[in-house]
């Protein structure tokens, strides 16, 4: 007996390979892709059954011949600051994560790439997953769509409105290690018939994969984050086991070379853990580091993730240190925290349950605005 044809994975296809399926496989008109194409990606479509204005005859032949990946919906914790976590469920039982952030200027939504990750980043509760596997686009986007569709109010009527403004790529995984399906994924939620985000609005963070750095400016438009989080090699060495492989001035040295737009900067995370790289030292190495780089550079206060054992930075500390990267002129600010009541702040996505028991350190509040 031989066994039924996969179907095609319709939402990880970019329009061009969309209309390729819908004209050369099931003989329709091309046109009918672009239909199809923005059911999927402006409206966030998950059945056949939705695509009102397509014939019947039509839906009935992609029922057979392709499918909707999408995520269930697993989890959803609320935080005291707006953040929302929503854990989804892959379609093989893996669990990923987003974090949605709403502030007055902007909606934000950090995304996941991969289910697990491999960088084995000793600060971070993802790594402790290790790489479970790659997301496919479709499930890259799937979050985006996801979370378009729960945030949007009743008032919104018109059903293509986009209430998600900007992306962050910083969630669960290393994009640059799923780089293919990252690629088509930003060429699906760039897209005019898709969601139309503007690169200006997309950033997509690394922990410095060196040779992908340059892949990443040549073959797409979006900015660019460095998980940095050191001053020296010997710090990073000890936290990051990427700069085993890339030490920081292979990093720089990408990041010099990297194709910037008119005007942007590219974006240094900096974690700030009490002990480990939050020394006046290492302020000042730092902005030796990014002379001559445009750059701005993200304070975090380190998350604490129980049984990792490192301690946050602070408030006092941190703030000289930011003065410290001021005073030699390296735009610096102390990023907000956002959702640590509910694990959701940075590094600290690894499917935990809700009851899981988390002490905050400091009130829930932004000390200083996110630029
Ligand atoms: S910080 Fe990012 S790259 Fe490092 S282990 Fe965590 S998810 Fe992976």
């Amino acid at each position: 007996m031989t066994a039924a044809p996969e179907k095609v994975d319709l939402a990880s296809l970019p329009l061009e390979a969309l209309t390729r399926f819908v004209s050369d496989d099931l003989g329709e008109k091309p046109f009918r892709a672009k239909q199809l194409y923005r059911w999927l990606h402006q409206r966030g479509a998950t059945s056949f059954a939705e695509m009102t204005d397509l014939s019947k005859s039509l839906r009935e032949k992609l029922d057979e011949r392709a499918e909707i990946i999408g995520l269930t919906k697993d989890l959803e914790q609320r935080s005291v600051d707006g953040t929302i976590k929503y854990r989804w469920k892959t379609r093989d039982g893996k669990l990923i994560e987003s974090v949605y952030m709403p502030s007055p200027e902007r909606k934000t939504l950090c995304v996941s790439t991969q289910a697990g990750c491999a960088m084995g980043c000793r600060f971070c509760a993802t790594a402790t997953l290790g790489l479970l596997r790659n997301l496919t686009p479709s499930e890259i986007v799937a979050q985006v769509h996801a979370v378009n569709r729960a945030v949007r109010t009743e008032a919104q009527l018109v059903k293509t409105l986009r209430p998600l403004t900007n992306l962050v790529f910083m969630g669960m995984g290393e994009p640059l290690h799923n780089f293919e399906h990252l690629k088509t994924s930003l060429g699906i939620l760039q897209s005019e018939d898709g969601p139309n985000f503007s690169s200006r609005h997309i950033t997509v963070s690394t922990v410095g994969l060196v040779p992908m750095i340059a892949r990443f400016g040549e073959e797409t438009d979006v900015k660019l984050a460095i998980s940095l989080n050191a001053s020296n090699d010997e710090t990073r060495d000890g936290i990051m086991p990427v700069n085993k492989k890339w030490k920081i001035a292979d990093l720089m040295e990408a990041c010099r070379n990297f194709p910037l737009r008119q005007g942007r900067r590219i974006t240094f995370e900096y974690v700030l853990m009490a002990g480990v790289n939050d020394a006046d030292d290492d302020a000042l190495r730092l902005a030796a580091l990014l002379k001559g780089v445009p750059a701005k550079v993200n304070l975090i206060q380190y998350n604490e993730n129980p049984g990792l054992g490192y301690l946050s930075t602070v408030d006092n500390r941190a703030e000289r240190f930011r003065a410290l990267l001021e005073k030699a002129h390296v735009a610096a600010f102390i990023r907000a925290n956002r959702g640590r009541d509910i694990a959701a702040a940075c590094g600290q996505l690894a499917n935990t349950e809700k009851e899981r028991s988390f002490t905050p350190l400091r009130p829930l509040v932004a000390r200083r605005a996110e630029p």
